[in-house]
């Protein structure tokens, strides 16, 4: 791609960005508002992240952002971004954080913005053709599309029988059934899409945080960020939309909502 063409393509697809993502942050503003926020609660070198973001490689860059400013994550989520490692992952992360120190839980879906500002779709490395992005995510759409997700008022409590060769899948597809009929009246699917996991993504995070915080030994705090990351073409910076972002203490209460200091 030319220098023009690549600023002409950079602007298309962060205007789209910014239509359909209102106050998405670039990976860098993010870590910029994050660290000295958290650095007033303690913050720091004992701190211990843990992740819950969808198995693709696209979204290993913010997972790497994270790792500069604390550790390698602690690595929660599946396909979608769900938290498949549950109650059983939140507590053995909290088994490992670090003597006086706190922990930070970063979460959510992800959704491609191609060169051409098409939100669903990547440009890949080595692939002139762009890809469904979040895949796993499309494909549960794709299902309620075609009627073969029947639209629920919530999520199973228990999963179907599925075959466990494809478990996540069959979850993620479970999880999006509440959402069919609002997502199939949605202007833009693609853009409603990842709002809908978030907001499946979000109830399942907090009640594995009000499950699990038993096993935090220390005094130290939990602070989730939640939002949808946007994953954009090599050599852009990916963003991140802040949906929520508040700190509870070592038994799973919020203490202060801290969203303001994303503004
Ligand atoms: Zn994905």
């Amino acid at each position: 791609m030319d220098k023009t063409k690549a600023n002409f393509s950079t602007c298309v697809e962060q205007a789209k960005i910014a239509a359909a993502f209102p106050g998405a942050l670039s990976n860098t503003d993010l870590m910029k508002k994050l660290d000295p926020t958290l650095a007033k609660y303690g913050y720091g070198k004992t701190t211990l992240v843990a992740t819950s973001l969808c198995c693709h490689g696209v979204n290993r860059p913010l997972e790497k952002a994270l790792a500069k400013s604390y550790e390698q994550p602690f690595v929660m989520g599946g396909l979608a971004g769900f938290p498949f490692g549950g109650v059983t992952s939140f507590g053995a992360m909290a088994h490992h954080i670090p003597d006086g120190g706190s922990c930070l839980v970063v979460y959510g879906p992800h959704v491609g913005v191609d060169a051409y500002g098409s939100v669903g779709t990547v440009n890949r490395r080595g692939r002139a053709k762009g890809g469904s992005c979040c895949g796993s995510a499309a494909a549960a759409l794709g299902k309620i599309r075609k009627g073969a997700m029947v639209p629920q008022q919530e999520a199973p409590k228990e999963l179907p029988t599925t075959d466990s060769l494809d478990a996540q899948q069959a979850y993620v597809d479970a999880q999006l059934a509440p959402y069919a009929t609002k997502l199939l009246a949605a202007d833009d699917r693609n853009v409603e899409l990842p709002y809908a996991l978030f907001d499946a993504q979000k109830q399942m995070m907090e009640s594995i945080v009000a499950k699990g915080a038993g096993a935090m030994e220390g005094t130290g705090n939990i602070a989730l960020l939640g939002g949808i990351q946007i994953n954009t073409p090599e050599g852009i910076s990916d963003y991140f939309l802040p949906l929520t972002f508040e700190l509870r203490n070592n038994r799973g209460q919020k203490m202060k909502n801290l969203m303001s200091t994303m503004a």
